[in-house]
């Protein structure tokens, strides 16, 4: 069992490796001096509503990406990276860069920072570098909360004594790619290569520093029916809250470049899963999270044949629901969405096989 267990993971994640391929030659080339990507939206913070402000920097990537391991089936972060690390003046400038967004606007704010890859990972991001950052966002007073993404294996005491010391009494939050809570769909399916037990160290010593932790759970990673996928994020928002997570988000899978996923789904043999899923879903997370737990969804590619998607005619209005209960959180916005395409999705649910093909 352990050794058929063993050979299945390694050809997952030969598999992965084979279709990232060339893409680190492929990035495009980018200036370190400049964010991969940098905006604001309406957030939810805390219990209130405010502005968040997500800055992707640029560095050099994921380093469960970039070396032998082949990074997640679903993800192409690797692609925004840059060729070299910046300098620690070349990341502050795009920190900076992206500050500037929110000259005009009022508290409460958030700061999101993400980094393709891990922002407590000092091979990533310098640990001097990082500190600065965080001393530059506290002196802003109208930021209230922040978010840092990051793996479980960077997620020390000592680190996280200088977010917090630094970041002085403002909320922090911990975003870690749990995905799944099961180790092997976690290993199987993602190539996600941490287990529950490192999460679930991360979430504790978060715990001892007063900094919370937001769960990213993922719907319908590869190799998996839609009623499975259903089944297993909604057994993972469960687990999450027993854990005691402090937000919830839900990212429905979608079809990013140079991935595994992206090579089932051009042979016919990936659908990124149903609006209606994603529902159901925040439907459980909503009874189960019983207003202790923040759960947000804020699915990328929606709509589309790469994102999670519909029927078409119904989607935007599943969209605005999904965007609508993510700001205030009350579950009773779904109760008006219908459409006639409840039907096939329910039939899909009952008769999928995982070993046929599947239709966009
Ligand atoms: S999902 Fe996260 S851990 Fe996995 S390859 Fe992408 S950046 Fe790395
Ligand atoms: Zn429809």
């Amino acid at each position: 069992m352990d050794l058929a267990y063993e050979q299945i993971r390694n050809e997952v994640k030969q598999a992965s490796i084979r279709a990232r391929g060339e893409s680190i030659p492929r990035r495009r080339s980018k200036s370190p001096t400049k964010p991969s990507a940098a905006w604001t939206a309406p957030s939810r913070i805390g219990s209130t509503k405010g502005t968040a402000l997500s800055i992707v920097l640029s560095s050099i990537g994921c380093a469960h990406a970039r070396g032998d391991e082949g990074g997640c089936t679903m993800c192409s972060y690797l692609l925004d990276g840059v060729n070299r690390n910046p300098t620690a003046e070349e990341f502050f400038l795009q920190f900076q860069t992206a500050m500037s967004q929110l000259e005009k606007l009022d508290s409460p704010l958030s700061v999101k920072i993400y980094t393709s890859g891990s922002f407590l990972d000092s091979d990533e991001i310098p640990q001097e570098t990082r500190n600065r950052i965080l001393r530059a966002i506290s002196v802003d007073d109208r930021i209230k909360e922040v978010v840092l993404e990051s793996r479980p294996e960077y997620v020390t005491d000592t680190v996280l004594a200088d977010v917090r010391r630094i970041l002085g009494d403002r909320v922090v939050e911990l975003g870690i790619g749990l995905e799944s809570s099961s180790d092997f769909v976690r290993s199987i399916c993602i190539n996600k290569n941490f287990n529950l037990d490192s999460f679930r160290e991360s979430l504790l010593v978060g715990k001892k520093h007063n900094i919370g932790t937001r769960a990213y759970v993922l719907l319908k990673p590869p190799f998996m029916t839609e009623r499975s996928a259903l089944l297993d994020a909604q057994k993972t928002v469960t687990d999450a809250v027993s854990l005691g997570v402090t937000t919830i988000s839900l990212n429905p899978v979608n079809v990013q470049r140079n991935t595994l996923v992206e090579s089932l789904w051009e042979k016919g043999k990936y659908r990124p899963p149903w609006l209606w899923s994603v529902v159901e879903v925040l439907r459980h997370a909503s009874f189960t999270g019983a207003s202790t737990v923040n759960i947000v969804c804020d699915p990328v590619a929606a709509g589309k044949s790469r994102g999670t998607h519909n029927c078409g005619k119904c989607d935007s209005s599943f969209i605005d629901a999904i965007r609508t209960f993510s700001l205030n959180q009350d579950v009773r916005v779904f109760d008006s969405l219908k459409c006639d395409c409840w039907d096939l999705w329910k039939h899909v649910l009952e008769h999928e096989d995982a070993s046929l093909q599947v239709h966009n």
